[in-house]
């Protein structure tokens, strides 16, 4: 089972050591460590059957240094003040890190949605961006899709807040293309993913071509990262979803696979590979191992049995950290989530320029500045690692960590 790890002790616990690594002062530390900004609010929901039921949601806004609060609204029963918390800190090192004008932020609910009709969920959906509209704003705080939101609704956040303050499409990213989406938006966290491998694979004397992949979590990040890893020559010999795995050692033909998966909203019964568990696939024998579902699926229980050379963290903080510690002793190399998977929020941020200039680009010119960006982190954080000496994950929030700093202080109280 995997490990609740989005938790702010855990990321304080990151902030601090990466804050020693670069010698960060105590008063800068302990303001940059704390949010900004806590709401939490209460959202009653007028059930189908005329019942009223009362739901929890939160923003936090961690940082703003850099720009205004920018992350995803989340709904999940799991959902907690501390998760938020955490994921909000996690987003200011992840905006900084790719070097968008962003701070960090994050929201969501304690809810099932698959418990809800698709009008509960809409009702839900807008009385919570009319709850948090007091903090939310073009200039002030963009939230976006996370777990168990989606474009659609975003667009309903979207048009409850223009009918107060006029059509706004920049307040949200990620909505569909037709209300001022971007192009592109779609697969970037999957493309970032791939781009972030090849550059590993160079960095730690890979060969990307007919290097063995193997990914879990077959959603939208972990089908783009495949797709394009497929389309680079890399092979992936196992994925999985939900419910269960598949493994094909002379790798998967990725586009039926994907073509399945888009009609099934599963892998199973594809007819490709033999079933294995979701524990047997992330002990497979590889050189990529991307954890592309849910956090805390590599633990201390499990890590000792990895196989893989390099683990590409998709999804947000899939590996624990104890488990860190046990990979650090086996040699086996950790790249982080706030660079693996900071190409969505690179486009969101692509996203919200088009919108606040009122034009389309074309999707070239968006993957090529994709691109670049995620080119550039990589480059700066394996620089650090190398001048440091130090793990990929310290070296990322150490990058990152130094920018939000350094604008904390220009900036002044
Ligand atoms: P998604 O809902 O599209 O896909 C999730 C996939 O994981 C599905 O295939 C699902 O079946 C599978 N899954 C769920 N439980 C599983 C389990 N126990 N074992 C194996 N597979 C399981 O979600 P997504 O948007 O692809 O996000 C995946 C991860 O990436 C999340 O951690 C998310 O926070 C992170 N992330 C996503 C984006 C983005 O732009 N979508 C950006 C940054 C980070």
């Amino acid at each position: 089972m995997p490990t609740k790890v989005n938790n702010k002790k855990a990321s304080d616990d990151q902030f601090i050591k990466a804050s020693d690594l670069i010698g960060l002062n105590e008063e800068i530390r302990l303001s940059l460590m704390a949010p900004d900004r806590e709401l939490m609010v209460e959202v009653p929901l007028r059930k189908d059957d005329g019942k009223i039921q009362s739901f929890r949601g939160y923003r936090v806004q961690h940082n703003n240094s850099r720009g205004p609060f920018k992350g995803g609204i989340r709904f999940h029963q799991e959902v907690d003040i501390d998760e938020v918390r955490s994921l909000a800190a996690l987003m200011t090192w992840k905006t900084a890190l790719v070097d968008i004008p962003y701070g960090g932020g994050k929201g969501g609910i304690t809810v099932d949605p698959s418990k809800l009709s698709n009008l509960e969920l809409e009702r839900l959906s807008r009385r919570f961006f009319r709850s948090i509209g007091p903090i939310i704003g073009i200039n002030k705080d963009i939230p976006a899709p996370d777990v168990n939101t989606n474009a659609q609704i975003m667009a309903w956040f979207m048009d409850e807040y223009g009918m107060i303050n006029g059509h706004t499409p920049g307040i949200v990213t990620g909505k569909p293309i037709e209300l001022g989406g971007s192009l592109g938006r779609e697969a970037a966290t999957g493309r970032g993913t791939a781009i972030i491998t090849r550059e590993s694979a160079n960095f730690f004397n890979l060969d990307l071509s007919g290097a063995k992949v193997v990914i879990q979590g077959f959603g939208n990040v972990g089908s783009f990262a495949g797709k394009f890893l497929d389309e680079m020559g890399a092979k992936i010999i196992a994925v999985s979803d939900v419910n269960g795995g598949l493994f094909e050692p002379d790798g998967f033909d990725l586009p039926s696979l994907i073509n399945y998966n888009v009609k099934n909203r599963t892998i199973k019964g594809c007819g490709q590979g033999s079933e294995i568990s979701n524990e047997e696939l992330i002990a497979t024998n590889c050189d990529f191992l991307i954890p592309a579902a849910l956090g805390g699926v590599i633990h201390k229980m499990n890590a000792e049995k990895l196989n893989c050379k390099v683990i590409i963290e998709a999804a947000n903080g899939p590996v624990t950290p104890t488990a860190d510690k046990i990979l650090f002793d086996k040699n086996i190399h950790v790249v982080p989530d706030i660079l693996t998977n900071a190409g969505g929020v690179t486009v969101s941020y692509f996203e919200w320029v088009q919108n606040l200039q009122q034009l389309q680009w074309e999707e070239d010119e968006i993957n090529e500045k994709l691109e670049k960006k995620m080119v550039s982190a990589f480059n700066e954080v394996s620089g650090f690692m190398k001048q440091k000496n130090t793990s990929m994950r310290m070296a990322a929030f150490a990058v990152a960590i130094d920018r939000v700093a350094q604008a904390y202080k220009i900036r002044g109280i």
